[in-house]
């Protein structure tokens, strides 16, 4: 077992006590601690404390208003996968994540921000060290792209794709004020410092806008039915207006270092009905756009040819939302 390093821990009751004890150098947020703590143990990050979310008041709720839904970002994994103010494919993607104990305490700003993953760097520190160490952790090489100058470990959390799809933005606060940012901007494309956010900034609140005439869906690979990661995970929101496609997102996770959208879709979805000609060109357009690394420890061609299935699967989910009402955004 490994230990956990021991670490000062405060306990602010007030965004603005947060964001004093923010602004020290080396000070780290810590929320449900179920993807933090394991990093920590694992030697990956040696913050000089941890400023929990655990006794601040607000950001634990979920409200709606006409045009857009507010989710705290205390808000527990659990909390959105019974609200039925939400979509139901975010209701949905919060239901696959780990497992009803780690759903309980794990939260949606914590899931947004979950660090990347890789084989090599998901390790103790003596297996790491026995392979030599990479840029994502004490090296200068990466074991999956040798060649490579960045890091490609891969996103890997379930909900930023559904949030990319639905066109989610995020409120974050710091000592300068509050901006909002869209969820697809949050993430830096380098795997080693996958978030992009200063070390003072705390995420409040995350806004869905309401869009009665979008439906979306998402669909996760793993191996088991519990606990894993994505192997592979497809969201696609559908925006239709009288039967035909207005817009169509499809956005990834695990490919790299952060949610992958699909460019390309407008040419072969918009002004059509949502038939099985248009879901396979969507679905053989995807499968030529992504390209999975080798660093999940499942077969990267498998994952690959994942790809098309699982974009056919969640556009079915929305097919006959898009042919009946022109859309549905799944709240109650
Ligand atoms: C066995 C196991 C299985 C798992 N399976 C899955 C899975 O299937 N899918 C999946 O997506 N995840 C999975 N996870 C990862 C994790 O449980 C979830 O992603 C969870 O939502 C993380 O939330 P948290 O509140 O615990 O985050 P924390 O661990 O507390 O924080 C994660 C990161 O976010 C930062 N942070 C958290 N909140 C804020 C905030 N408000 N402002 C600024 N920074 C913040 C922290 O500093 C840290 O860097 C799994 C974890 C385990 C241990
Ligand atoms: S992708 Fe490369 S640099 Fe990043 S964690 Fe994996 S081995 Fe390390």
């Amino acid at each position: 077992m490994l230990p956990l390093p021991s670490c000062a821990v405060s306990f602010p009751e007030t965004i603005e006590q947060a964001l004093e004890l923010l602004s020290r150098p080396g000070a780290r947020v810590v929320a449900g601690g179920t993807d933090l703590l394991p990093n920590l143990k694992r030697g990956l990050g040696r913050p000089s404390a941890l400023v929990s979310l655990a006794r601040l008041s607000g950001l634990d709720a979920v409200a709606r208003d006409e045009h857009e839904l507010r989710v705290g970002a205390r808000v527990t994994l659990a909390e959105l996968a019974r609200s039925s103010l939400l979509p139901a494919s975010v209701r949905y993607a919060a239901s696959l994540i780990a497992s009803p104990q780690i759903r309980n305490v794990a939260t949606i700003g914590g899931n947004l921000l979950l660090d990347t993953r890789c084989v090599y760097v998901n390790q103790s520190p003596l297996w790491r060290e026995g392979l030599g160490h990479c840029l994502k952790a004490d090296g200068t090489e990466c074991h999956v792209v040798p060649t490579g100058k960045r890091c490609v470990a891969a996103a890997s959390a379930d909900l930023p794709p559904i949030l990319v799809a639905l066109g989610a933005s995020v409120r974050v606060a710091s000592k300068d004020g509050v901006r909002t940012i869209p969820v697809e901007r949050l993430f830096s494309n380098d795997g080693a410092a996958p978030i992009a956010l200063g070390p003072a900034e705390l995420l409040v609140e995350v806004v869905i806008p309401r869009a009665p005439g979008t439906s979306s869906a998402y669909r996760k690979l793993r191996v088991r039915k519990a606990i894993d990661f994505p192997l592979l995970g497809v969201a696609v929101a559908v925006d239709a207006e009288g039967g035909l496609v207005r817009a169509l997102r499809v956005v990834a996770s695990c490919i790299g270092a952060t949610p992958r959208k699909v460019s390309g879709l407008d040419s072969i979805a918009v002004g059509k009905p949502l038939d099985d000609a248009t879901i396979e060109a969507v679905a053989e357009r995807c499968h030529g756009a992504l390209h999975p690394q080798t660093n999940i420890a499942a077969d990267v061609g498998w994952r690959r040819a994942m790809i098309p299935l699982l974009v056919t699967e969640a556009l079915h989910d929305v097919r006959d939302a898009v042919r009946t009402r022109g859309g549905d955004d799944g709240t109650a």
